[in-house]
């Protein structure tokens, strides 16, 4: 293939990496070989099971679909067939949840670590400033969050030259998709059916289906030769609902509420009210989705909003600065933290999960600061791939000389923000000349070459066969109380998949779709 090696260096080891041409990963099936009319049955089948079973989104072309439910609905993008993915290296996503989840504990516990990292970002960064801002008045009134509730999710991608599973990103705030990454993987496992119409319709269709062995790999499954038990289960929307469902407990009021702070518009909307649903289901509290009415803070610290007492504030918005168009939305963020309701995430979580604080942790020594264990700590160092400050000069230059090995990323979440190829030259080439301080809002960091799989891509009704790679993300909850740890656990997972050509591109910006994943 006249690969090029490359050696970079990176926490101290060198790690080689390839260039322009990937090897095709072996796909599941023979696609070349598959029969179509086949394809076009499954596909039938599973846009029908996802509008059934609620694996849906908001209609970009239907303006209230963000807006009101019920209204505007299209299946959210996924992947036909789950993506290979070998055993090993799920088995060791799931051991390192814990110990993430540990670690941005602690992380969030050293306040001048916190600062001291961003200090520089929070000069040339207004968002990260607004942030550091309310973390340091936390500081300054000696604020302590006993209760702490974290729902994480940390990403990866498997490098294929190295095989090595290594960590993109571990996002501590708004993490999307607990709901529809379970939709997906029951879709892929389990396909119900769910009246005898439709059993019907799928027997005359199928012939050989019975209700047990109805899941789409299992009713196609002798003809494409996939066992849907080696699909994991995926439980994250329930076990972010118990996790949610305990820090209403250990706040121990039982008239208090849950808020889920939203965006006033969310086309992703079902995916929370999968959550909220598990929540109400079976939990004995009432939930608030919307704070359109004036919060405020009694004298013991108690968060009332529209009057009622807040035991739990779930942020799935609160991530990117279009969340605060005013300052009116700076004072209700630095109300709620000010308050003594369990924040998910408090304003030190939202910290401990910046790519700068990231790029920190990956330094040598620096686990050892807040992990005593040395195997969970030489675990966590396996997952990190080459991460730099833009102050190492030689960093810089080998990035200006081979772009396309890096990734440059600014403080900032929800996709669609990072450099890639040439414009991280571009960038690189105007910061040097420019000589500010604007440097400090990036990170540089090893780009991850993943293996490509031919792949069928499912967006609104139509199927796209394409090659594509795939991000697995591994859900974390941590829950404690003081001293005591109520829950850390790895919950389930989101496996997304996207065509191979796209850089970034997220569900949502129209690349990548959900997926689930097939342990081999
Ligand atoms: P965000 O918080 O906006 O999701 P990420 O760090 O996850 O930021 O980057 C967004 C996307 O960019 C990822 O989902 C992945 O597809 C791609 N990406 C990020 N970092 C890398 C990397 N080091 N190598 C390859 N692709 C990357
Ligand atoms: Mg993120
Ligand atoms: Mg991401």
């Amino acid at each position: 293939l006249g690969l090029k090696i490359v050696p970079l260096k990176c926490c101290g080891k060198v790690r080689e990496m390839e260039t322009q041409e990937r090897i095709l990963q072996k796909p599941l099936i023979d696609f070349h070989g598959i029969d179509e009319e086949l394809v076009q049955k499954m596909v039938y089948d599973a846009l029908v099971w996802s509008s059934l079973h609620g694996l849906v989104v908001g209609d970009k072309s239907v303006q209230r679909s963000g807006k009101v439910p019920g209204v505007g609905l299209v299946h959210a993008p996924f992947a036909l067939l789950p993506m290979a993915f070998p055993e090993s290296h799920w088995n060791l996503a799931c051991e390192v949840a814990p110990i993430f989840n540990e670690l941005i504990d602690r992380v969030s516990l050293d306040g001048k670590f916190l600062q001291d990292a961003l200090s520089r970002t929070k000069k040339v960064d207004a968002f990260t400033s607004g942030l550091l801002d309310i973390h340091s008045k936390m500081l300054e009134i000696n604020k302590k969050e006993e209760i702490r509730l974290g729902l994480h999710r940390s990403d990866y991608m498997l490098d294929e030259q190295t095989k090595l599973l290594l960590q993109i990103e571990l996002n501590t705030i708004s993490a999307s998709f607990p709901g529809l990454g379970c939709r997906v993987s029951e879709l892929h496992r389990v396909y119900r059916v769910s009246c005898a119409t439709e059993f019907t319709v799928v027997k005359s269709n199928i012939g050989t289906c019975t209700p047990e062995a109805g899941s789409l790999l299992n009713y196609h499954g002798e003809h494409i030769g996939l066992d849907p038990r080696r699909i994991p289960g995926n439980t994250s929307v329930d076990k972010f609902a118990e996790a949610l469902a305990k820090a209403w407990t250990e706040y121990n009021r039982p008239r208090a509420l849950v808020m889920v702070v939203v965006q006033p518009e969310e086309r992703n909307m079902y995916d929370q009210h999968w959550l909220c649903a598990a929540l109400k289901d079976r939990y004995p509290f009432n939930m608030q989705s919307k704070i359109d009415k004036e919060g405020e803070i009694l004298p013991d610290g108690t968060l009332l909003v529209g009057g009622q007492e807040i035991s739990v504030v779930y942020f799935r918005a609160g991530y990117a600065p279009t969340d605060y168009p005013s300052e009116a939305e700076w004072r209700a963020r630095l109300l709620m933290e000010q308050s003594s309701a369990v924040k998910c995430p408090s304003i030190s979580y939202h910290l401990a999960g910046t790519k700068k604080i990231q790029q920190e942790l990956a330094k040598p020594n620096m686990l050892e600061r807040f992990l005593e264990n040395k195997e969970d700590i030489s675990k966590l160092q396996k997952c990190f791939a080459g991460l730099w400050s833009l102050e190492d000069s030689d960093i810089i230059k080998k990035a200006i000389e081979r772009p396309e090995l890096f990734v440059m990323k600014p403080q900032r979440e929800g996709g669609g923000n990072n450099f890639y190829g040439d414009d991280v030259r571009t960038n690189l080439v105007r910061l040097q000349k420019e000589g500010t301080q604007e440097d400090a809002a990036y990170i540089l960091m090893q780009r991850i070459f993943p293996a490509v799989s031919p792949t069928f891509l499912v967006r609104e009704g139509i199927c796209h066969k394409d090659h594509a790679i795939s991000e697995l993300g591994v859900y974390g909850a941590y829950l404690r109380n003081k001293e005591k740890v109520i829950v850390n656990e790895q919950c389930g997972y989101l496996m997304r998949t996207k065509v191979s050509s796209s850089n970034e591109g997220g569900v949502a910006a129209g690349f990548a779709v959900l997926d689930s994943i097939y342990l081999s």
